[in-house]
């Protein structure tokens, strides 16, 4: 049954310190408790121990703390985690730890669903059930940090916003978690190791830009013509190309930091000559790099990966045009947890 009382973690750091002053308290109470919720994850109010049991009751009688409970969790062959994330109100959904050598990265969902249409991403099949709040968000990233150094004997490095979602459609929520995964009453993480990646919302672009976020930007390009780019990615119609382009030039004049395009060559869609040459044009737009994107096949096989050689025509078509060109190798298929493959199946 859904409670009625007030969810303490949606107060700031302010109103528990005023909440604490009206019941006669100290103010610094406030701030310990602040601690447990954050930086601690604490999601009891038993845990909170160094508060006198009567404190602990009272916070009971008019709280809730509202939290993500990992319900499942998949470990795949290649040291891939898929968490299967239980909301409050019993909706699920994904986050994924992806580990190499040296990082642990967090791929976090944005939206339970997603607002958006590509026609070859799971996640859009969907379609958007609701919103994540920052708390949300930030929990999915305090979860995976912890099953790091659980696994890996070290804390998360990078989170990547490429889960569940279009972020760009929940931006005043993803950038609150921002906040408080940044902050050192959070995770104290550099956003320069935090990347959010959108199917590319031109208005929000510009927003960004204008709140001087300090986190990388990646747009899911796949076409750099039109008329393709609508039929794969069908919101393409309403933000079509050349607004894009508007918005991204916007955005590296205010932040001058290089943007970096995912792209997934498919065969008989975007592996010609023209396609290759669409990008290299849009590439010099602004200062970028080139993220190659291995396919992860999620049904009947209307999309397929290009064969080898249309992969390696736009390596080096692009390299010969000075354009930074990476093929990222897909991790976590075999548990459903590699991009555009987050649908809830279990
Ligand atoms: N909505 C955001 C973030 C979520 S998708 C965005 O569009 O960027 C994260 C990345 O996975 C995007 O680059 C998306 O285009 C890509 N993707 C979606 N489905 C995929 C699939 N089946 N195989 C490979 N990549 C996919």
């Amino acid at each position: 049954m859904k409670s009625t009382k007030k969810d303490i973690r949606a107060l700031t750091k302010e109103q528990l310190r005023d909440f604490f002053i009206s019941k006669g308290d100290k103010a610094f109470r406030g701030n310990q408790v602040y601690e447990w919720l954050w930086s601690k994850s604490a999601y009891t109010f038993e845990a909170m121990t160094n508060l006198s049991k009567a404190t602990r009751e009272m916070l009971q009688e008019h709280f809730v703390i509202n939290h993500i409970e990992v319900d499942d969790m998949q470990r795949s062959k290649d040291g891939t985690v898929k968490n299967a994330v239980r909301l409050h109100d019993g909706l699920v959904v994904e986050s994924v730890l992806i580990p190499t050598e040296t990082r642990t990265t967090a791929c976090v969902s944005s939206q339970v669903g997603c607002s958006l249409d590509c026609k070859f991403c799971a996640t859009a099949r969907l379609k958007r059930m609701r919103n994540l709040n920052a708390d949300e968000i930030y929990d999915q990233v305090a979860a995976i940090n912890k099953e790091s150094l659980l696994y890996y004997n070290r804390k998360l490095s990078n989170i990547v916003f490429m889960g569940m979602g279009e972020p760009l459609m929940n931006y005043n929520n993803v950038i609150k978690s921002i906040e408080k995964i940044t902050s050192d009453e959070g995770l104290g993480m550099s956003p320069k190791r935090i990347t959010l990646s959108t199917s590319g919302v031109p208005k929000m672009i510009k927003k960004m830009a204008d709140d001087e976020v300090k986190f990388n930007l990646a747009v899911s390009l796949h076409s750099a013509i039109d008329e393709k780019r609508t039929q794969i990615m069908p919101f393409n119609a309403t933000f079509p190309l050349e607004e894009l382009k508007g918005a991204l030039q916007y955005w590296y004049q205010k932040t001058q930091r290089r943007i970096t395009y995912e792209y997934v060559v498919w065969g008989g869609i975007n592996d010609q000559k023209e396609d290759i040459e669409a990008l290299i044009q849009f590439c010099k737009y602004v200062p970028c790099k080139v993220n190659l994107i291995e396919y992860n096949p999620i049904d009947d096989g209307a999309f397929q990966q290009a064969d080898e050689h249309a992969i390696n025509n736009y390596i080096s078509n692009l390299e010969m045009h000075g354009i930074v060109v990476n093929v990222r190798r897909s991790r976590g298929k075999d548990i459903d947890a590699a991009c555009g493959q987050l649908a809830n199946k279990s």
